[in-house]
């Protein structure tokens, strides 16, 4: 049988004449660093949702010039949390957002804040987005819990990046609508949008100190591998059993392998170094 494969070369095993494939060094350098850049989107340095489902779909923001981020961009997905959040995060879509909530309450972050998410076309460089369940059109899924966690949420980058919570398209929150045709001309949130609600919202929790808004984070875990596939989480688990480590298998947008929870960071860390004395790749992480 012929293994095709673009970019590698078929070569005669000199034993048998069995053909097999030879991956060129370039291919492998190149798969190495897709994979070192994918750990990077997943392990941000901090995130600020109930968790952290990475999308492919984000630069730098000096690439846009005006990297300074000062203005929060309101939108809908014009779809359910689940279907909007998984167009998100699809390489082919092109298209992403640093947040989602959904009518809920549920949310996620899936760009870092430091990157450039592609959200509103050339205004992606000095803007953070959050991304709503619902319709622009009825604003029938714009509930008082999307309400207030999206709130949290804004509260918290008006906070890092001291940003009023004022509406403005040069220095507060706004709609997507708001930037016009540099935002790429889009109409999100709608008419709907309570506006007088959500800026005293955020001016609530940004005056109430409630401004890291993580709801189920907080404690130090130290994760050595997140699959697609559980059966491949559970082959890394049972390897690390066998080296004496206790390990768990966390469903949390991947399937996370991870070992131990500790409420100090050094803890975990010393742990992490532990495991990659035993040979395994580990990053400390706070979920
Ligand atoms: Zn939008």
């Amino acid at each position: 049988m012929t293994e095709q494969h673009p970019g590698g070369c078929l070569a005669h095993d000199q034993s048998g004449g069995v053909q097999r494939l030879v991956t060129p060094e370039r291919e492998i350098r190149e798969a190495v660093e897709a994979i070192k850049a994918e750990i990077a989107a997943l392990e941000p340095p901090d995130y600020y949702a109930s968790e952290y489902l990475a999308s492919p779909n984000y630069s730098s923001r000096s690439a846009y010039g005006d990297s300074r981020i000062r203005v929060i961009v309101v939108h809908d997905m014009e779809s359910s949390y689940q279907a909007g959040v998984s167009w998100l995060r699809n390489p082919s879509s092109q298209v992403s957002s640093h947040y989602a909530v959904g009518s809920h309450g549920e949310n996620c972050q899936m760009v870092g804040e430091q990157y450039a998410c592609w959200a509103v076309a050339y205004d992606n460089g000095f803007t953070v987005s959050i991304e709503h369940e619902g319709y622009a059109s009825t604003g029938r899924y714009y509930t008082e819990e999307m309400y207030e966690t999206s709130a949290k949420i804004a509260a918290g980058i008006c906070h890092r990046h001291g940003i009023p919570p004022v509406r403005s398209t040069s220095h507060g929150i706004c709609a997507h609508s708001d930037l016009g045709a540099a935002g790429g001309g889009h109409h999100d949130p709608g008419p709907y949008w309570d506006w007088e609600r959500y800026l005293s919202l955020v001016k609530k929790y940004l005056s109430g100190g409630g401004v890291r808004p993580a709801p189920q984070k907080g404690l130090w875990r130290v994760q050595v591998g997140a699959f697609n596939q559980k059966s491949n989480a559970d082959t890394l688990a049972s390897r690390l059993k066998k080296a004496g480590f206790d390990t768990y298998v966390v469903k949390s947008g991947f399937w996370r392998v991870q070992c131990g929870a500790f409420s100090e960071r050094k803890n975990a860390e010393e742990l992490a170094a532990h495991l990659k004395k035993a040979g395994f790749e580990a990053f400390v992480r706070r979920s």
